[in-house]
């Protein structure tokens, strides 16, 4: 019988695994083979950029659902409105809130970018579109289907935003407000209830 982990795996299973829809077999062969195979992760990037172009068709759609999302969450965005900039989410939760706000900073005309974010080691870091908000999916493979928190965290250490998410067929999508300053951040999942480190996922913005 073939090393599976071995061989290249096909386009169709590169693209399932990139829009998480493999199954557990197929997810546990592509990962394992691209943490080997640099050409992979190569293809793996292009294919993801061809993906990324088909989602903004789909965009406008996943907005709604995404404001719809950033409503319910208006506890945590609260957060926000200490920051100097208020982010385009922090106006929809503001209005969600009741707060009078000008009409100008509810549509600040950046709609969120679709993401996925996979914990590479070694490998440079996925760069994520400046001043817009993200809608994330996290690649979490292994980890128990449990509450994550999930912090994002600049260079400098400094904690910018957080939220309380749950792993849900080996993702954590996560919608995160504008970033501002251009930079290397990283996403740090850990258990909500024990606090312990799972994961780290960092990324530039540009
Ligand atoms: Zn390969």
């Amino acid at each position: 019988m073939p090393n599976t982990y071995l061989d290249h795996p096909a386009e169709d299973a590169l693209e399932r695994f990139l829009l998480h829809r493999s199954d557990e077999e197929e997810t546990d062969v592509v990962e394992t083979h691209i943490l080997a195979c640099e050409s992979c992760v190569t293809r793996l990037e292009a294919l993801e950029i061809e993906l990324a172009a088909m989602k903004l068709a789909l965009q406008e759609f996943h907005k709604e659902q995404v404001e719809k999302a950033v409503a319910k969450q208006q506890v945590t965005w609260r957060n926000w409105f200490t920051l100097p900039r208020l982010s385009m989410a922090g106006g929809v939760a503001a209005l969600a809130l009741g707060i009078a706000i000008a009409p100008q900073f509810v549509h600040t005309g950046a709609s969120p970018a679709d993401v996925n974010l996979v914990a590479y080691r070694g490998l440079e870091s996925p760069v994520l579109p400046i001043d817009r908000p993200l809608s994330v999916h996290l690649n979490a493979n292994g980890i128990a289907e449990n509450r994550v928190k999930v912090e994002l965290v600049s260079n400098n250490g400094k904690q910018v935003w957080q939220d309380i998410a749950s792993v849900n067929q080996n993702r954590i999508n996560i919608e995160v407000p504008k970033i501002t300053q251009p930079g290397t951040y990283l996403f740090r999942v850990s258990d909500a209830g024990t606090q312990s480190e799972l994961r780290e996922f960092s990324f530039e913005i540009k």
